[in-house]
C-alpha cells in the first residue's frame, strides 16, 4: 500500500492537481481534500487530509465531510484500500478549527465506525464538542470526557496557542493560532510542520479590519519568517462570499477583497515580492448562485502579489 501511494505521489495522474512551479521531487506534503465547500452540499464540506509525501499517515484538518469524500477518493484511485480502512487506519488525528457543523458533522456521524484517536483543538472548541454534541443528547458520547458513560474512543487534546504539538503516528507537528469568526466567536488556524517545511490552514475567519481584531496580523507575524525563507509551501484560506456581500453581512468570513487585504498585510511584514508564486488554496466558497465563478474572477483580478491560486476539488489530491 505504501508503495502504491508513493507511486501516486510521485507520478502526475488524473487524481492529482499539481501546484505550478513545484515538481513532484520537490514536494513534501500530500493533501487530499475530502470536502471543500462552505455550505449547502453536506457531502462536500471542509475537511483536508495532510500527510508527508508518500506516507499514508494522515491528520485531518476539520471534518465537515469524511465518508463521502473518502469514498470519492477511493473511486478516483487516490487510495486503493476500502473507505472503512482509510477512515480507521489512515487518519491518525483530527484538528478542529471551530465547532460549527460544517466542520464537525463528518466526525460526529462517523464516530460509531471510527477507530480510537485524538481530537485536537483550542479549549473553546473542544468544550463545545463536549457540551453540545458528544453529550448523549446530541449524539452518543464517544469521547473520554463529559456526560457519562464516556465511551472513550476519542481523546480530547487541548492545544495552547503558539505552542507546537507532535502528532503520534505521523512525522507532523502542529501549532494552533486563534482566529476571530464573527466576534465574539472564535476559530483556529493550524500551522503544520514537516521537518522544517510548513503548511498553514485557516479555519473560518473574518478580516482583522472587519472583526476589529489583530488575530490575523499576529498569525502573519508568526509565519512571515517562513515566507521569507520559502519554507511555507501553501496557505489554505477561506473566501466564502464574493465582493458584493455587504461587510455587515459577512458573519466572520472573507471576500476576495478582504483576503487580498490580509495578503497585503502579510507582505508588509515578509517583504516586497515575497508572496510571488506562493500557493493560496481557496477554501469554503459558499456555493450559492454564481458565487464560485465570481469569486475566482474577483481573486484573479486583484492578484497584486502574483500568488498562485488553487481551487481544490473534492478527492483530487494536491502536493506541495
Ligand atoms: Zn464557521
Ligand atoms: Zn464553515
Amino acid at each position: 500500500m505504501k508503495t502504491f501511494l508513493l507511486f501516486l505521489c510521485l507520478m502526475p495522474g488524473l487524481a492529482w492537481q499539481n501546484a505550478r512551479a513545484q515538481d513532484s521531487s520537490a514536494s513534501v506534503f500530500c493533501v487530499v481534500p475530502l470536502g471543500v465547500k462552505g455550505g449547502s452540499d453536506e457531502s462536500n464540506l471542509s475537511a483536508y487530509l495532510v500527510s508527508a509525501q508518500g506516507s499514508r499517515d494522515f491528520i485531518c484538518l476539520d471534518a465537515g465531510t469524511l465518508y463521502a469524500g473518502i469514498r470519492r477518493a477511493v473511486e478516483n484511485g487516490v487510495f486503493t484500500d476500502s473507505p472503512d480502512a482509510v477512515l480507521k487506519k489512515y487518519i491518525h488525528a483530527y484538528f478542529i478549527s471551530h465547532p460549527h457543523l460544517d466542520h464537525v458533522a463528518g466526525l460526529i456521524m462517523n464516530s460509531p465506525e471510527d477507530a480510537g484517536k485524538n481530537i485536537y483543538g483550542l479549549p473553546f472548541c473542544l468544550d463545545i464538542l463536549k457540551s453540545t454534541y458528544f453529550t448523549w443528547k446530541g449524539w452518543a458520547n464517544f469521547a473520554d470526557e463529559g456526560e457519562a458513560p464516556a465511551l472513550g474512543k476519542y481523546h480530547y487534546v487541548r492545544m495552547i496557542p503558539g505552542a507546537d504539538t507532535e502528532v503520534p503516528g505521523t512525522p507532523l507537528r502542529v501549532t494552533a493560532f486563534p482566529l476571530s469568526h464573527g466576534s465574539p466567536f472564535q476559530s483556529t488556524a493550524f500551522l503544520v510542520n514537516l521537518r522544517g517545511q510548513y503548511l498553514l490552514y485557516l479555519g473560518d475567519t473574518g478580516a482583522d479590519r472587519v472583526e476589529k481584531s489583530d488575530n490575523l496580523h499576529r498569525l502573519w507575524m508568526a509565519v512571515a519568517p517562513l515566507v521569507m525563507q520559502k519554507r511555507l509551501k501553501a496557505i489554505f484560506m477561506e473566501v466564502s462570499f464574493p465582493d458584493e456581500q455587504p461587510e455587515k453581512q459577512l458573519f466572520g468570513h472573507l471576500t476576495p477583497r478582504l483576503a487580498m487585504e490580509e495578503m497585503e498585510d502579510l507582505e508588509r511584514i515578509s517583504g516586497p515580492g515575497t508572496l510571488k508564486g506562493l500557493s493560496l488554496v481557496i477554501t469554503h466558497i459558499k456555493p450559492i448562485g454564481g458565487n464560485e465563478i465570481k469569486i475566482k474572477q474577483q481573486l484573479r483580478s486583484q492578484n497584486n502579489h502574483s500568488l498562485q491560486f488553487i481551487f481544490p476539488e473534492q478527492a483530487v489530491a494536491l502536493r506541495f
